[in-house]
């Protein structure tokens, strides 16, 4: 597809704004357009041009209008006095701020990538300097932890919920290079890629499967917060991958009683099976085409398994529940794991260039646990993935095995989750006309975008 038309396209969903209630599971936030609503608290370019100073002084420091605002990434070694003396706080102001904060949120619990915003009012005339009015820790996307002055030098700290608005998005595109690249480039964030990649990796060998020209089409909520800033995302709600003319769709679906969560294809089967083809991350492979004719790796008569070609370290999963029956050295396969699952299937993974720590036989592990690292042990020439599937004892092939369902939906689940899968597509064909239509009817809202089953 041409990206410019995606861009269009999810610059037309992007304003898109709506609590989508069926899936109340996810939780419950306010839903509001991104251009207006909540009042503007604080401005996000610095410096805003203030009041005088001399009007100032009578004001309450909690009122007064921020005229420099600067945010801070906190890094690795970081602590949150060295920050704060670093950016000209007394040592008197540090030691308040640290103090009002610690019962809410230890300091010590700051972590590299938390955001510090300090804001500053101008201060009395006879000092010159700018009053800190409010310091705002972010340690995830959701909350902020504020902390303002009490009077007397003295600072209180409270923990208050983003007001954060969910927003539909869609992106399609076709794959050019890898299905992780070319997500990216239609716009997709790189945790929904990711995890759209790992619900297909029970059905889909990203390794071999995947091919110029196969189509992706993913909706997710993205969280919006009050600048306009894009700041997370929910858990996807929609993903098509199609491969080799083949459609393969999966719908999230929490259900109401509260006894799951997760993917499932439109008929209620679950994405997931009991073992995947791809016990790997799929947006790590080294190429996503061109490995099908190598003359080593992949499937052959001669060949007992599938390779995926992966950078060392990367984290390999167990293909499913089980039980580890072997882990160690093994002739020329190099650092090996065999797991026993039900069903009568055992999966083995080869050329590990570790073994994780605790896995030896009889461990148990599930489905998705990292088991090792790739590697080149054994008789390998490059760092991959040699992938391995018994049934009854004897080798079958990974890429065309039948594999269980982990789970197929009946009764009250089928019934909740046929009801979530259908506002899900009324969402991907808006009825009665186009995305741009009901993007153009107006504010955003749930009002506006009444999702008919
Ligand atoms: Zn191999």
């Amino acid at each position: 597809m041409d990206p410019c038309a995606t861009r269009a396209r999810l610059a037309r969903l992007a304003i898109l704004a709506l609590a989508l209630t069926v899936l109340s599971g996810l939780g419950v936030l306010e839903a509001r357009s991104v251009r207006g609503g909540a009042p503007p608290r604080v401005a996000a370019v610095a410096p805003v041009p203030g009041p005088v100073a001399s009007a100032q002084a009578s004001v309450p420091q909690q009122e007064r209008l921020p005229v420099r605002v600067e945010r801070l990434e906190v890094r690795r070694g970081d602590t949150l006095a060295a920050l704060l003396r670093g950016r000209g706080l007394s040592g008197e102001q540090v030691a308040a701020v640290v103090q009002a904060l610690a019962p809410v949120h230890p300091p010590r619990r700051l972590r590299p990538g938390d955001e510090l915003t300090l804001e500053f009012a101008d201060g009395p005339a006879d000092r010159g300097a700018h009053a800190l009015v409010r310091v705002v820790l972010r340690p995830d996307v959701r909350r902020e932890i504020v902390v303002r002055p009490a009077g007397e030098g003295r600072f209180t700290a409270s923990v208050e919920q983003r007001p954060l608005a969910r927003v539909i998005r869609r992106a399609d595109g076709e794959i050019e290079d890898s299905l992780f690249a070319s997500a990216r480039r239609a716009g997709i964030p790189a945790p929904v890629i990711a995890a759209v990649i790992r619900e297909f990796s029970y059905q889909v060998d990203f390794q071999r499967d995947l091919r110029r020209g196969d189509r992706f089409d993913v909706l997710w909520e993205a969280l919006v917060d009050e600048d306009g800033r894009e700041v997370g995302a929910e858990p996807f709600l929609h993903a098509l991958l199609t491969t080799a003319g083949t459609p393969r769709e999966i719908y999230r679906f929490d259900d109401p009683a509260g006894e799951r969560t997760g993917y499932y294809e439109p008929d209620g089967r679950s994405a997931r099976k009991t073992l995947m083809r791809t016990p790997i991350d799929g947006a790590r492979l080294t190429s996503g085409f061109g490995m099908r004719r190598h003359p080593i790796l992949g499937y052959t008569r001669r060949h007992t398994g599938v390779d995926f070609g992966a950078p060392a370290g990367t984290p390999v999963w167990a293909a499913g529940d089980g039980v580890v029956v072997e882990a160690g050295w093994k002739g020329g396969y190099g650092r090996w794991v065999r797991i026993r699952h039900g069903g009568g299937f055992e999966t083995g993974y080869a050329h590990l260039s570790r073994i994780a720590r605790g896995i030896r036989p009889g461990v148990r592990v599930r489905q998705g646990q990292v088991i090792g690292r790739v590697g080149a042990t054994g008789l390998a020439n490059a760092p991959h993935l040699h992938y391995e599937v018994f049934r009854a004892g004897r080798r079958v092939n990974p890429r065309t095995v039948e594999l269980p369902t982990a789970e197929a939906l009946a009764g009250g689940a089928m019934t909740a989750f046929a009801s979530q899968r259908d506002r899900v597509r009324a969402l991907l064909e808006p009825p009665g006309g186009s995305h741009e239509t009901v993007a153009r009817g107006g504010a955003p809202g749930t009002a506006d975008l009444q999702v008919k089953q």
